[in-house]
């Protein structure tokens, strides 16, 4: 059975935290691709630095060699601010009987009962939530009680018959504690991003000025 991990983000810029992540989940689930979802207008939070063009470069010689991944340029073709629901209604429709796995890290987790209609998207997709490096992020009961509800094990996520969505699985990968954040202050400081992200990116950024 086909099962699609979708992995939503600025990546402003892509980096080794969300590569090793979608490597890493795709083996621990059996996925048979990863869609990276790159948005347009973030609802949660500021502007990204890059344009969506520039992001959607970075993805792509981020990717380039790596065939189990696929980018989805859906949300970046749409000038309204790109809520998941309607990404994965749209979703729903091209593969009506696939199991959806939907990455988050718990940072983006711990805010989940803030997105809009966020109880539909449980019923689009299964979540994947990963925790991050410093954890320790405090839940707001209704999520602590929605993992209670929903958590199932890697285990039951692999079983030959399995539903479309609705669970949680937690699954812990390497720690890498790189954040888009942190690499866009080691340019503005005018720091090396040697090692934090493939190469042809940290070269992109350079050629481009960008984050200066
Ligand atoms: P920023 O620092 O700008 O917030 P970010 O590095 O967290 O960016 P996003 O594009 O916002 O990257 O993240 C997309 C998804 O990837 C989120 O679910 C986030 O939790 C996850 N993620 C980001 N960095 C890592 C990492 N180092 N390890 C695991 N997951 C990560």
């Amino acid at each position: 059975m086909r099962r699609i991990g979708l992995f939503g983000g600025t990546f402003d810029p892509v980096h080794y935290g969300h590569l090793r992540s979608a490597l890493e989940l795709r083996e621990a689930l059996d996925l048979h691709e990863v869609r990276f979802i790159p948005c347009h207008h973030p609802p949660h939070r500021d502007t990204p630095a890059a344009s969506a063009n520039q992001r959607l470069d970075m993805l792509k010689l981020a990717l380039s060699d790596a065939e189990f991944c696929v980018i989805d340029e859906r949300e970046l073709a749409s000038e309204r601010p790109s809520y998941t629901v309607e990404t994965l209604i749209a979703l729903r429709q091209e593969f009506p009987q696939v199991p959806f796995y939907w990455f988050m890290g718990m940072d983006a987790f711990s805010g989940f009962n803030t997105w809009h209609r966020w109880t539909e998207i449980l019923e689009l997709t299964h979540l994947v939530v990963t925790p991050r490096p410093g954890g320790g992020q405090i839940l707001p009961s209704e999520l602590e009680a929605l993992i209670k509800d929903r958590q199932a094990s890697i285990g039951q996520a692999t079983e030959k018959v399995i539903s479309q969505a609705g669970s949680i699985f937690i699954q812990a990968v390497t720690q890498l504690d790189i954040s888009a954040t942190h690499i866009r202050g080691l340019v503005a400081s005018n720091r090396s991003l040697r090692y934090l992200l493939p190469e042809p990116v940290r070269q992109y950024i350079e050629e481009e000025n960008l984050y200066l």
